[in-house]
């Protein structure tokens, strides 16, 4: 079996908002015997340009490495890719392009071979996760945040997270005792039996005294994690911050290979280590950054807001990781992940199946892909 093409695809949903969930770039790699991968990366700008320019990476600077290699080779694929790149390379838009790249190949090599992902990278220790729902705060209306959260507490999520706002103007993280104001309104309305997270996002520019102060307000109401309190580079914040915070500290979404996420890990900068596999390196990568977070024993809790075949990646990533018990399931509205693919995941009691099919397990559904693309 040879690849004999890829095709790069930028989509994206309609609305257009903070809480409308990123642009993707999915390719489909076709090889020789008429099998096709399927991979996706998560690429979220404004006006589009991230899923654009990653599809331009992945057609005209990846596309010719690859053609006319046997594609059961992800991993050395993986390497062969960047280093190839390396120059423009390493992080940012190439990572994405060779994430969604690697991603594929894995569900091909599954198809090829008859077998899931899951099974391909070690075997599956859970059939079913614990997801919990991941929404939006609304610090214009805290009784429609509250009700809208127990729409997913009254189906059976044991878990709710809360994102960064609306809009940049009425952001969370603008002001203390709003925010504190918040996240205690949520915990009376939700009760003591649902875990609430708060995830700050990259809207506000907290210092590590301001979320440290934050930390310590919040722990008031028992929040499970605190995600993103800092800006992503400032590892040295976080370190001190989840060095000396009362409620366990998040953060990875932003984060890129084994190499980042080394720093992260055994600096002990967060409690709970999030990758995004549509950005930080795909399946070949998340292995490597698992066995980091297991080594130094850390929670990992993958990053996933994107699209379904995102949710198909990591429920594949996460059954055949030890200590990955919980899966991020975004709730918002999103025909990327509701309809894209011809049997939709839909939890049950907040726990989703994870698939035994051949690759990812997924087929895709034409009609929403035209609905969804992005004209260059
Ligand atoms: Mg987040």
């Amino acid at each position: 079996m040879k690849i004999t093409s890829i095709k790069a695809t930028a989509l994206k949903n309609k609305e257009r908002s903070l809480s409308a969930g990123p642009g993707v770039c999915m390719v489909e790699v076709e090889t020789s015997n008429g099998l096709v991968g399927i991979g996706e990366a998560c690429a979220q700008s404004e006006n589009d340009e991230a899923a654009l320019a990653t599809a331009l990476i992945l057609e005209r600077g990846i596309k010719p490495v690859v053609v006319g290699l046997d594609p059961v080779n992800p991993r050395a694929i993986w390497e062969k890719l960047y280093l190839e790149t390396e120059w423009f390379g390493r992080m940012g838009t190439v990572m994405h392009a060779i994430s969604a790249l690697d991603i594929a190949l894995w569900d091909l090599m599954g198809k090829a071979l008859g077998v899931s992902v899951s099974r391909l990278i070690g075997g599956r220790f859970r059939e079913s996760v614990k997801t919990y729902a991941s929404i939006i705060f609304d610090m214009e209306n805290f009784e429609a945040m509250a009700s809208e959260a127990r729409i997913w507490t009254g189906e059976g999520y044991k878990a709710v997270k809360f994102g960064w706002g609306q809009t940049r103007d009425t952001a969370y993280g603008l002001d203390a005792e709003k925010d504190e104001a918040a996240v205690k309104y949520l915990r009376e309305s939700l009760g003591h039996g649902v875990d609430i997270m708060v995830d700050v996002g990259r809207y506000v520019n907290w210092t590590p005294a301001h979320a440290l102060e934050m930390a310590r307000r919040l722990s008031k109401y028992n929040i499970y994690w605190l995600e993103e309190p800092l800006p992503q580079d400032d590892v040295e914040g976080y370190v001190w911050l989840t060095d000396k915070s009362p409620v366990k500290i998040a953060t990875g979404e932003g984060e890129y290979n084994r190499f980042g996420f080394k720093r992260l890990i055994t600096s002990h900068a967060a409690d709970i280590i999030q990758p995004d596999l549509g950005k930080a390196g795909g399946i070949t990568e998340g292995m490597r950054i698992a066995d980091l977070v297991q080594a130094w024993n850390l929670s990992l809790v993958p990053h996933g807001f994107s699209s379904a075949i995102n949710v198909a990646t990591n429920l594949q990533w996460i059954s055949a990781m030890p200590q990955a018990t919980l899966l991020e399931f975004r709730r918002t509205k999103s025909p990327l992940l509701q309809d894209l693919i011809k049997s939709p995941f839909v939890a049950k009691n907040g726990n989703l199946q994870i698939p035994d099919r051949p690759g990812l397990g997924i087929e895709l559904r034409d009609d929403i892909v035209e609905q969804c693309r992005v004209k260059a």
